[in-house]
């Protein structure tokens, strides 16, 4: 079968389709960037033209694209069985992945439940937290605590907790909104302090709201070192470890959503093991399958687990699962994933690429003036333009500088995409240091005419 033109695409996906996390009247306006294939870390589109992939296919892809390893698995599995139901059922990558997971994961994770989006890998965390302190027979612990402007998915639960006014305040109305405590971020959030005094009065805040509410919570959910969606607000080292302080003392669990940091992307396998810290549910997604296929998994420790065995005509299972759970196609390929990480040395790797990229970093804000701050955990970071570097005053929304540097990056053959006017680059684990030192030139370049 030969392919439709690009213009019959484009006319296509003008007429039928509908984005996400876009203003279509913005995409009708112009025609649109097609994707055909890709090579490692680059994307080509329709016409043939070549773009480095400076966001990993939104923060996912880690071994570049069309990784023959990946391929193969794929294949391999393809030529067993592509799906089988996990419901009554169990499958062979499935249990395989669910092995390797709790290997690679910190203690005392001990028990896989997947999903397929990150989303639902934290609709399963809440889920899974409420109906344990019921079960437990606290039945008052129904709150969550998580803090201000974190991002956990756009079903209703994840919005409940992960709540940004930009993005949900349509959704308002019908969600349950979490208990909030300020985040140790000294750009926007923690103006004009010293990160030590950041952290402490993020501290004091964590602990107010444990004071006031501590009996009725649930479970905090944090996204460990770095709050992503929020624009990469970083977290200093200290905060995590101190937050499982309280809520060990309040006798709450704690839920980390490592669905963006996880799988090497800060330099650790999981960014909790920068700190050692030891969460009661685990949230991945993304990177699980190297970025090629949806899969996403809800780690509990045993205890947890244990609270739900009890005699079947008591209907306190665990009621939830969705069609592809467990998609032995997804597993396969994350096994794959897996391997590679060991093979390839990925983590270690990314730490070394973390560095150079660190250094490159060091010598944007003398380049232009209208970077404020640069904020960086391993291959994740944000770089926010501001109009006015010493008030920090933002630029105006409707200039849409973020998408002016997109724009321009296009142009240069590097696909990136902001948050707000917070540039991100987020490229693939398998980023090389040439092809770094390339993505940091054409941001650069493109932030300096976005801002002209
Ligand atoms: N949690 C975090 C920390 C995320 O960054 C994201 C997505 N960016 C999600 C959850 C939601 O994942 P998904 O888009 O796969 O539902």
């Amino acid at each position: 079968m030969t392919r439709p033109s690009t213009a019959e695409l484009a006319a296509w996906d003008h007429q039928y389709l509908w984005h996400p996390f876009t203003q279509m009247r913005d995409w009708l306006a112009e025609p649109p960037l097609i994707i055909e294939r890709g090579e490692g870390n680059y994307l080509f589109d329709t016409e043939g033209r070549r773009y480095l992939d400076g966001v990993s296919s939104l923060w996912c892809n880690v071994h570049g694209h069309r990784k023959a390893e990946l391929d193969a698995a794929l294949q391999a599995q393809g030529d067993q069985i592509a799906h089988s139901t996990m419901l009554g059922l169990a499958n062979v990558p499935a249990t395989i992945l669910a092995k390797r997971l709790i290997a690679e994961a910190p203690p005392p994770m001990q028990r896989v439940f997947y999903s397929d989006a990150g989303a639902t890998a934290v609709e399963v965390a809440l889920k899974l937290a409420l109906q344990y302190w019921q079960l437990r027979g606290e039945p008052r612990r129904t709150r969550f605590v998580a803090l201000t402007e974190s991002y956990h998915g756009d079903t209703l639960g994840a919005v409940g907790v992960g709540y940004s006014e930009t993005f949900h305040r349509f959704f308002r109305p019908v969600i349950t909104p979490a208990l909030r405590i300020d985040p140790p971020h000294v750009f926007r959030w923690q103006q004009h302090q010293t990160p030590e005094r950041a952290l402490e009065l993020a501290l004091t805040d964590a602990e107010r709201v444990f004071t006031a509410h501590g009996d009725e919570v649930a479970a905090l959910i944090v996204e460990p070192l770095m709050q992503g969606a929020a624009g990469m607000w970083a977290q200093p080292t200290g905060y995590l470890p101190r937050l499982r302080e309280l809520t060990r003392r309040h006798g709450a669990l704690m839920i980390c959503d490592e669905v963006a940091t996880g799988f090497g992307r800060t330099g650790k396998m999981f960014a909790v093991q920068h700190e050692g810290v030891e969460p009661d549910i685990l949230c991945l997604g993304k990177g699980i399958t190297g970025g090629y296929l949806p899969l996403a998994a809800t780690l509990t420790s045993e205890a947890l687990f244990e609270a739900f065995l009890s005699p079947y005509e008591s209907f306190e299972a665990f009621f939830h699962g969705h069609t592809y759970t467990g998609n032995p196609l997804a597993c396969a390929v994350a096994l794959a994933n897996l391997d590679l990480f060991e093979s390839e040395q990925v983590v270690k790797r990314t730490g070394e690429r973390a560095c150079y990229l660190a250094g490159l970093l060091a010598e944007l804000p003398a380049r232009a003036a209208h970077i404020g701050d640069i904020r960086q955990w391993g291959l994740m970071v944000g770089i926010e333009l501001v109009r006015d570097r010493s008030t920090r005053a933002p630029f105006d929304p409707a200039l849409k500088i973020g998408q002016r540097v997109v724009r321009a990056a296009r142009e240069r053959g590097v696909i990136l995409r902001p948050l707000g006017n917070v540039v991100i680059l987020m490229p693939p684990l398998s980023i090389s240091p040439d092809e770094l030192a390339h993505l940091v030139q054409v941001t650069i370049d493109s932030i300096q005419i976005a801002c002209s």
